[in-house]
């Protein structure tokens, strides 16, 4: 836990989240401002700044739930492509400095970027949740 972390604060359930997955080491839940509908972000529930304090285990497990988020959100929204992005230092575009990983769809034709300017819509945001909540319950991706 680290003070002034807003995902630490997601984790502690201390604000809120629209929820897609929980493992004993993650939480996936929606980016609050989608580069696309189904933008999901994967943390670890402790407090790593970034991939150069994290632990093996701790990126070996996002880079697990990544997988099945990727199949969770290509089967619910038949997008063309899944955008897997992890970002290291400012200089690398990291706005919050807490280890995560997004998780875009992307469809064709569409422009290729990981932050967007405008908030999501909270009602839709709270649908997207909801359904791929349900379908990454629904699948097993090691069989
Ligand atoms: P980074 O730039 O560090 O790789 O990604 C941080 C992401 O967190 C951004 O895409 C940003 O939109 C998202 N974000 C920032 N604050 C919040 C928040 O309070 N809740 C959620 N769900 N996402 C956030
Ligand atoms: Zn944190």
């Amino acid at each position: 836990m680290s003070d002034d972390c807003i995902f630490c604060d997601i984790v502690a359930e201390k604000a809120p989240c629209y929820p897609v997955h929980e493992t004993r080491y993650t939480r996936t839940f929606l980016d609050l401002f989608p580069a696309a509908p189904g933008h999901c972000l994967i943390v670890t529930r402790r407090h790593f700044d970034d991939i150069f304090s994290a632990t093996p285990d701790a990126i070996g497990m996002v880079g697990h739930v990544s997988t099945l988020i990727a199949h969770a959100v290509r089967e619910e929204l038949q997008c063309d492509g899944v955008g897997i992005y992890q970002l290291n230092g400012a200089a690398a575009g990291q706005t919050v400095f807490h280890y995560h990983m997004h998780v875009i769809p992307r469809w064709n034709g569409e422009e290729l970027d990981i932050h967007a300017r405008s908030p999501g819509v909270p009602e839709e945001l709270e649908a997207m949740a909801a359904r791929l909540n349900k379908r990454a319950y629904s699948m097993r991706v090691d069989e």
